[in-house]
C-alpha cells in the first residue's frame, strides 16, 4: 500500500516535471527551501519577469481590483500570468482586460458577461501542443489552488486559444465598464 502511494506520487511528479518541463525533483527541492536543479537540457531563460512585467505576488495575498502595478489585471490573473509567460515562452498572450460579454465556442452570441469584463481573464494561443500542455498545466491540482484558477476552456470551434478565468468569479454582476458596481 505504502510502494503504491510512492508510485503514484513518482507518476504524479513525472508528469508535472513533463508538463511544465522542469526537473522532476524540483517541486521537491523548491518545497524544502532549495533552488531546483536545472531541468535536462532545458533552456529556461532567467529573469523573463524583470521587464517591468507585473510583480510576483506572493502566496495568499489579498485579492483586489485591477491596478496599474497588475498590469490592469486581478492579481490573480496578474500573478498566473507570469508563471505561464515564464513556463511557456512560445504561447502569445492574447489579452487580459476587454469590456465584453463571453464568447461562446459554437460561435454563437451570449449575454453573459465575461470575466475579461473584469480584467479576470487571460487569454493565450500559439502551437496546438503548447495549447494542450498548458490546459493540462492549468488544471494541476496544485496549480488551481495556487493561481486561484476557476475556469480552463480549451481551444473550440470558434475560438483559437485557451482561456483561463480566476476566483472569485463576478457571475451574474454587472462589470464596472458597463455602469456595474
Ligand atoms: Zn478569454
Amino acid at each position: 500500500m505504502t510502494a503504491g502511494l510512492i508510485l503514484a506520487f513518482l507518476a504524479y511528479l513525472l508528469i508535472y516535471a513533463g508538463v511544465k518541463g522542469v526537473h522532476p525533483w524540483g517541486p521537491i527541492v523548491e518545497a524544502f527551501g532549495g533552488q531546483a536543479p536545472r531541468p535536462p537540457g532545458g533552456s529556461n531563460v532567467p529573469g523573463a519577469s524583470a521587464t517591468g512585467g507585473p510583480p510576483n505576488l506572493a502566496p495568499g495575498e489579498v485579492l483586489g481590483p485591477p491596478t496599474e502595478a497588475t498590469g490592469g489585471l486581478t492579481p490573480a490573473a496578474a500573478k498566473a500570468k507570469v508563471a505561464i509567460d515564464e513556463t511557456y515562452p512560445d504561447l502569445g498572450f492574447l489579452g487580459g482586460p476587454s469590456c465584453r460579454k463571453i464568447k461562446p465556442h459554437d460561435g454563437s452570441e451570449s449575454d453573459v458577461w465575461s470575466e475579461h469584463a473584469w480584467a479576470n481573464a487571460l487569454d493565450y494561443g500559439g502551437p496546438a501542443a503548447l495549447m494542450r500542455k498548458l490546459v493540462v498545466w492549468a488544471n494541476l491540482p496544485h496549480n488551481r489552488l495556487r493561481f486561484k484558477i476557476n475556469n480552463v476552456i480549451p481551444p473550440g470551434s470558434a475560438i483559437n486559444s485557451v482561456h483561463i478565468d480566476f476566483f472569485p468569479s463576478h457571475t451574474g454582476q454587472t462589470p464596472p465598464c458597463a455602469g456595474g458596481a
